[in-house]
C-alpha cells in the first residue's frame, strides 16, 4: 500500500504531536483567519476541518481579523469549536483603508475594465484593500506582532490528511521561510507591470544586494508552460502560490528587503489601478529574497479551495482524488507545480 507522506528532511519524530496538549510548549505562532460577520458558517465549517487535521492534537492560538468588528455571537460561536486560545481583533485602519491620494475615479475605471475581463472586485474597493492587506501590512498588526510564524486559513476550505507533527516547529528547525500547497498561473491583466515595477525597485541605488543568489528567478520568469502569460505580465510567467493557504516565518515579510520592496510596489498605487494581488506579491518576493531551499512545497497536507485540490497521494488522505488538481478540464494548465519542482527543487528524493 501507500505509504504516509511526510518530509523527510528532518527528524519529525522529534516533533510530534504531544499526548497532551494542554501542556504542549508551542512554537511562536497563531492560525490566523481574516473574515467578516457573515462568514461565520464557511469558516465554521474550515475550523472544524483544520481541528480534527491539526490543531485539536497542537491548539496553537487562533487570531482571527477583521476590517470592521467581530459580533459576540461569532466570538462566541468560534470559541466553541477550539480548545484553543482566541483572539478577534478589528484591523487598525492605517493597515487597512485605501490610501487617501489614491485617484477613486480612476481606480473605478481600472476595475471596471478588469470586471469585463471576469476579475473578482469590488464597488467599494473592499478587494483592493484586502489584497494589499495581506500584501504588506497583515504581519504588523499589533496582536501579530506577539507571533513569527503564522498559517493562514479561509473559509470554505478543506484539510483532507491528519497532520501528526508540528509544522511550525518543522519551519523552525530547518529555518523554512515559507510553505506553501497550490501553485497556479495568475491573470496576467491583474499584474500587468508588477514585475517591470519590480525591476525598477532592483535598479534603484544599491537595492540589487537583496537579491539572493540562490532565489527562484528561473521560477519567477519561465515561459515554457504556458507561453504567453509571461509577455503579457511583461517578463513574470504569474505563477505564484496560491496565497489562501500559506505557513510563513513573518520575519521575511518584515525584513528589510521585502519592506523595502512593498514600499515601492505601494508608492505605485497599483494595487488600486492594477488590482495586484497578495499572491503574486508574495511569490515574488519570496523568489527574490529567500533562498529557494527554504520554500518549501507542503506536499503532504491534502488541502482544497475552489476549485483547485492539493491531493497526496498517501496512505492518510481522505475525501479528495489523489494527484487531483482539479475538477475542471479547463483548468488543469493553471497548475504550475511543475514549474516549482523542475527549476526550484534540487531532489525532490530528499524531500520525500
Ligand atoms: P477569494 O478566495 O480570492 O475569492 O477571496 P475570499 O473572498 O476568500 O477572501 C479572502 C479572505 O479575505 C477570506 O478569508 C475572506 O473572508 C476575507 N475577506 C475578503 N474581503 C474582506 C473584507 O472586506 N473584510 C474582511 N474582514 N474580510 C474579508
Ligand atoms: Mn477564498
Amino acid at each position: 500500500g501507500k505509504e504516509i507522506l511526510e518530509p523527510l528532511d528532518y527528524d519529525i519524530e522529534s516533533i510530534r504531536s504531544p499526548e497532551n496538549p494542554d501542556g504542549y510548549e508551542r512554537a511562536s505562532a497563531t492560525i490566523v483567519a481574516l473574515a467578516r460577520n457573515e462568514d461565520f458558517d464557511e469558516l465554521a465549517k474550515t475550523i472544524l476541518s483544520f481541528e480534527k487535521m491539526f490543531n485539536a492534537k497542537f491548539q496553537y492560538p487562533y487570531t482571527f481579523l477583521n476590517d470592521g468588528t467581530f459580533s459576540d455571537n461569532f466570538k462566541k460561536g468560534m470559541q466553541a469549536l477550539s480548545k484553543a486560545q482566541m483572539e478577534f481583533v478589528t484591523i487598525p485602519e492605517s493597515l487597512w483603508q485605501m490610501p487617501p491620494h489614491i485617484d477613486k475615479k480612476k481606480a473605478k475605471q481600472q476595475m471596471n475594465k478588469l470586471s469585463k475581463s471576469g476579475i473578482k472586485y469590488s464597488k467599494d474597493f473592499s478587494v483592493n484593500n484586502m489584497l494589499r492587506f495581506f500584501s504588506g501590512n497583515f504581519y504588523h498588526v499589533p496582536e501579530m506582532k506577539k507571533y513569527r510564524y503564522y498559517w493562514r486559513i479561509e473559509p470554505k476550505v478543506s484539510f483532507f490528511t491528519e497532520l501528526k507533527y508540528d509544522v511550525f516547529k518543522y519551519l523552525q528547525g530547518t529555518g523554512k521561510l515559507y510553505g506553501f500547497s497550490i501553485s497556479l498561473y495568475d491573470n496576467p491583466l491583474t499584474v500587468e507591470t508588477l514585475w517591470p515595477e519590480t525591476m525598477g525597485f532592483l535598479n534603484e541605488g544599491s537595492n540589487f544586494q537583496y537579491v539572493n543568489k540562490k532565489g527562484s528567478f528561473q521560477w519567477l520568469t519561465e515561459n515554457q508552460q504556458l507561453p504567453g502569460v509571461n509577455a503579457k505580465a511583461n517578463g513574470y510567467s504569474t505563477c505564484h502560490f496560491w496565497s489562501n493557504f500559506e505557513i510563513g516565518d513573518m520575519n521575511f515579510f518584515r525584513g528589510e528587503a521585502y519592506s523595502l520592496w512593498f514600499q515601492h510596489l505601494d508608492t505605485t498605487n497599483k494595487f488600486y489601478y492594477e488590482r495586484w494581488g497578495d499572491a503574486p506579491v508574495h511569490s515574488i518576493g519570496l523568489g527574490l529574497f529567500a533562498d529557494k531551499s527554504k520554500i518549501h512545497w507542503f506536499r503532504d497536507i491534502g488541502y482544497f479551495h475552489y476549485p483547485y485540490y492539493n491531493c497526496p497521494k498517501a496512505e492518510n488522505t481522505r475525501g479528495c482524488l489523489p494527484g487531483q488538481f482539479s475538477e475542471s478540464l479547463e483548468l488543469q494548465d493553471r497548475n504550475c507545480l511543475q514549474n516549482w519542482i523542475d527549476y526550484s527543487i534540487d531532489n525532490l528524493n530528499k524531500i520525500y
